[in-house]
């Protein structure tokens, strides 16, 4: 199925414990609801213990409340392959290949001639090509990754 590239605000809160005498960030942060409702589903195996030991004062450690995050995520624009109808997410500005027929599409969905080709027809460079690449899309790719929790 077509759909074209979005952006979707995205909110959450954590519950932050931080060692005392440390840095900020070293220490404890538990997904919660707005008003500080643990949302267990979503822990980690260790996070049980983590936070019975916070809140029993058996850890030494400053409690910061609820604290919320945000940030924009974009979901990437998705197309069906001209050539055999699989669905293909485009995550890179330049080049993404078809998983089942290896057809490669540019970021806006537009059918890419074979590799072998594009530097003879286009006249491109191999550097204007690496130039032309997207960082975003790999930021958004590691993005996925930290918040895999
Ligand atoms: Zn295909």
């Amino acid at each position: 199925m077509r759909q074209p590239r979005r952006t979707e605000h995205m909110v959450r809160y954590h519950r932050e414990f931080s060692y005392k005498g440390k840095n900020r960030h070293s220490g404890f942060s538990f997904l919660c609801t707005q008003d500080g409702i643990p949302i267990k589903d979503a822990w980690g195996p260790e996070a049980q213990i983590n936070w019975d030991k916070c809140n029993s004062g058996e850890y030494d450690v400053i409690d910061h409340g609820v604290e919320k995050e945000e940030w924009d995520y974009t979901h990437p624009a998705t197309i069906d392959c001209n050539r055999c109808g699989t669905e293909i997410t485009l995550h890179s500005s330049w080049a993404n290949s078809c998983d089942k027929c290896g057809v490669e599409y540019n970021g806006s969905g537009q059918q890419l001639a074979p590799r072998s080709q594009w530097f003879e027809d286009t006249n491109e460079c191999e550097a204007d090509v690496l130039n032309n690449y997207d960082p975003e899309a790999i930021y958004q790719d590691a993005d996925l990754e930290s918040l895999s929790w």
